[in-house]
């Protein structure tokens, strides 16, 4: 029996995390959770798991449901994410939770040798160097949920890094794969959320839209597998069925294919080095697929893409700017503030307004944060 503490349950990853653990109820024991604004959803799954502790954003919705649940300890907002995050009985931490607020937590549990589940892009894009730091000298596995991650990390099984000519990422190519930049100028939210493959939260929806999603796994890759970003490539695969591969010094490629289902990568994460049934998942059929589709990344279709690419390469505190400033400009197109493509105007001008700091702090990293997000909304009210 694992004990888990699941950052982020009423989310998208969260929410199929607990799929997971109800499927394999005598492996899985949920024991520690945080949940956001979704308070009904979160009532839900309190009563289903049972957890012993439950973190949620405002101290009021703790209050309402620690009077529906006396025997359960709650808490809320940061501090309540990181108790949950270092729950002395957890052994693992899945990290689902949206944006920078996922970065501290992990870094607590990683100092409390918890094994972590990263299903939380920002903190490999933002501190990576500080996360694999941490992970080494604690001895601290660092196991990854995202469905590319999870395809190369499974590829790598019984292989040496030192062997690998590239990292090959598949992207679906998002909701727009098929418009020119034309045809982008004039596209709506609702067009924007309707992604072909994958069902996931709305940001990262936007985000595969606009291949800043790629970007992020890009700079995560690098940190996970540690590549330098020229032996990291990006290929188009309409099908999502290729979930990525390695190129070996020798010209093999190991892939890892499946039908996209985040609870596979998800649940081989839990279970790793081993293995378990997932009944309800469906089989990969190729016969009946009959055709994969590629095609070579084009970075002037996908500029953000390229954004991450030169974040990455310059490292310091770029990718922290690229992915706030990502967040912020996403919120706003969400909300009907701005159009598809101003998304790009805005983080390129954050990007090229910053002064880059190399090798940051922890507490650098959240300042340039903060200060993105004020950059991008004086550009909003401009
Ligand atoms: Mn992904």
């Amino acid at each position: 029996m694992k004990y888990i503490s699941l950052m982020g349950a009423t989310g998208s990853i969260g929410t199929q995390t607990l799929d997971i653990i109800n499927e394999h109820p005598q492996d899985f024991k949920l024991v520690a959770m945080t949940a956001g604004r979704n308070i009904d959803l979160a009532r839900k799954i309190i009563r289903d798991f049972q957890p012993e502790l439950v973190s949620l954003s405002e101290k009021s919705f703790a209050d309402t449901l620690k009077a529906e649940f006396p025997a359960i300890t709650f808490t809320y907002g940061h501090d309540g994410l990181i108790e949950v995050a270092v729950y002395p009985k957890s052994e693992i931490l899945v990290n689902a939770v949206l944006g920078s607020v996922g970065l501290q937590p992990t870094l607590q549990a990683i100092e409390g040798k918890k094994t972590i589940a990263i299903a939380n892009k920002e903190t490999l894009v933002t501190a990576g160097h500080l996360v694999m730091e941490a992970a080494k000298r604690n001895g601290v596995k660092l196991l990854p949920v995202d469905s590319e991650h999870s395809a190369i990390f499974q590829s790598l099984q019984g292989e040496r890094e030192k062997n690998i000519e590239r990292l090959i990422l598949t992207a679906s190519g998002g909701s727009f794969r098929d418009r020119s930049r034309k045809e982008l100028e004039t596209v709506t939210v609702e067009e924007a959320l309707n992604h072909p493959n994958w069902s996931m939260g709305a940001k990262i929806t936007i985000d595969s839209a606009t291949m800043m999603n790629k970007g992020l796994e890009v700079i995560e890759a690098h940190w996970l597998f540690g590549m330098d970003y020229s032996k990291i490539d990006v290929l188009l695969h309409k099908e999502s069925i290729i979930h990525s591969m390695v190129e070996f010094h020798d010209s093999s490629v190991i892939a890892q294919l499946g039908t996209p289902d985040m609870r596979v990568p998800i649940q081989f994460a839990l279970t790793y080095p081993d293995r378990l049934p997932l009944p309800s998942a469906n089989r990969l059929n190729l016969a009946e697929i009959g055709r994969l589709h590629f095609a070579k990344m084009d970075f002037e279709r996908f500029r953000c893409l390229q954004f991450a690419y030169e974040a990455g390469k310059a490292g310091g505190t770029m990718p922290a700017v690229l992915n706030a400033a990502n967040e912020a400009a996403v919120a706003a197109f969400l909300d009907g503030k701005i159009t598809f493509l101003q998304i790009e105007d805005f983080i390129e001008r954050a990007l090229s307004s910053h002064d880059n700091i190399s090798n940051p702090s922890l507490d650098q990293i959240q300042e340039t944060d903060l200060e993105t997000r004020k950059y991008v909304n004086s550009l909003l009210k401009a």
